[in-house]
């Protein structure tokens, strides 16, 4: 019996973490094949592995729930594409986010949240974990005074933060946001897949763990949802918390919630998120530089309000994203002033797709009153009701300012 999925024999190769952010990624986790010389990690389609007498497992497989091949070459790669000390993929960015809060919460617990947090983290935490005694309190992340504010030293037990946020692009300090979680025994948890980690290296910033969905920019090609957890290495459990296995490392409690929940990510998903992961650094460089002039141009718009972009010298996050991105990514909000003429540019635009999600290579728009964020209308969480958000893709920049054009014509 395996007791740490973890603990695989990884085929010996080179110590990839001393390598550039691309080189990682293309090659973290995925030597060649052993047995065959493929060179890309093959798909394990596979739930059982044959056991050379009873307990003699070849390279640590036994079942794929606890571990599988193609699996454990995502979850490496993404380790180091992190730069942390151990990953984990899921099979969606929210039950890798219910793992995250089942290995380090206990009833009576509280959690500080973004109030413009992503919708479905917010129904995770207050609608799920709420009726099981984990009381939460929404605060704005931009402001970390507020934060230390928000924290009830010896029941706070994680700062959830997220930066850029959704759809606002909020913009949060992690380094302050880390000192002031640590001071309280409480963990930083940054969930990292707007800025994704070509952009942004939260657990260098201080953060205990990195969450993503891999569904956006990782994956990147709008054909796979999954998620994943890196914890920083040595990162350790809330202040006073032995987790199930009787230790009080973090990695040890999230490996024993993903095998004994099961939410893991299939081989074939695993498959396709490695080879989006490959190509992250290229399209993220295109999606910053299209971003970018899209956001200028829609500054200039006379039908546009307000322009929200962290590249943008007029955002109040500028100066923070300036030091701890290395890009302001693809994601650009906007306001056009009304409900309708917000409704009307999303019905009108034919580049941008209407369509949830983010992080593609096709561009996306969407309404977030009526769409991604309507089911937090009347909350601390609600957005304004003339914002357009667009997830900006690598298409031919002419195309997407051609296509916004007419759209807010
Ligand atoms: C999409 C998203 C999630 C949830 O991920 P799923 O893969 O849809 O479960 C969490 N956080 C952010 C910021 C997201 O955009």
């Amino acid at each position: 019996m395996t007791t740490d999925p973890h603990a695989l024999d990884q085929p010996a190769g080179h110590d990839w973490d001393t390598a550039g952010f691309s080189t990682r990624a293309i090659h973290a986790g995925q030597d060649p094949d052993a047995a065959t010389g493929a060179v890309v990690p093959p798909i394990y389609q596979v739930s059982t592995y044959k056991q050379d007498g009873v307990g003699g497992l070849r390279g640590g497989y036994e079942y794929s729930r606890s571990a599988n091949p193609t699996r454990a070459a995502l979850e490496e790669a993404l380790r180091a594409a992190e730069g942390g000390g151990a990953g984990f993929a899921f099979a969606s960015g929210l039950a890798a986010e219910d793992t995250l809060l089942r290995a380090v919460l206990r009833p009576g617990d509280h959690v500080v949240v973004p109030d413009d947090a992503y919708g479905g983290t917010y129904r995770l935490i207050a609608r799920v974990f709420g009726p099981w005694g984990v009381d939460h309190t929404p605060v704005d992340l931009a402001d970390p005074r507020a934060v230390l504010d928000a924290i009830q030293p010896g029941r706070t037990k994680l700062v959830w933060v997220e930066t850029p946020t959704n759809p606002l692009l909020g913009i949060a300090d992690i380094a302050a946001l880390a000192a002031h979680a640590r001071s309280a025994g409480a963990l930083l948890v940054v969930d990292n897949t707007f800025a994704t980690p070509y952009l942004q290296q939260p657990l260098a910033l201080g953060a205990d763990v990195v969450v993503h969905s891999t569904t956006k920019y990782i994956g990147g090609h709008s054909d796979v949802v999954g998620g994943a957890l890196v914890t920083a290495d040595g990162a350790q459990l809330p202040v006073g918390l032995t987790g199930p296995t009787g230790t009080t490392a973090l990695v040890d409690a999230i490996g024993f919630h993903q095998n004994s929940s099961g939410a893991v990510a299939g081989p074939f998903d695993s498959w396709l998120t490695l080879r989006g992961l490959k190509t992250l650094a290229v399209r993220m460089d295109r999606h910053v530089a299209n971003a970018t002039a899209v956001a200028g141009y829609l500054e200039a718009h006379p039908r546009v309000t307000q322009v929200i972009y962290p590249g943008l010298a007029s955002h109040p996050g500028h100066e923070v994203a300036a030091r701890q991105m290395s890009g302001f990514g693809g994601m650009v909000s906007f306001r056009t002033g009304s409900l309708e003429s917000a409704l009307a540019v999303c019905a009108k635009t034919r580049v941008f797709t209407l369509a949830e999600s983010l992080g593609g290579v096709e561009s996306l728009i969407e309404h977030p009153g009526k769409m991604t964020h309507g089911s937090v209308a009347g909350t601390a969480l609600e957005v304004p009701e003339d914002l357009v958000r667009l997830s900006v893709g690598i298409e031919d920049l002419a195309d997407l300012l051609a296509d916004l054009e007419q759209g807010l014509a």
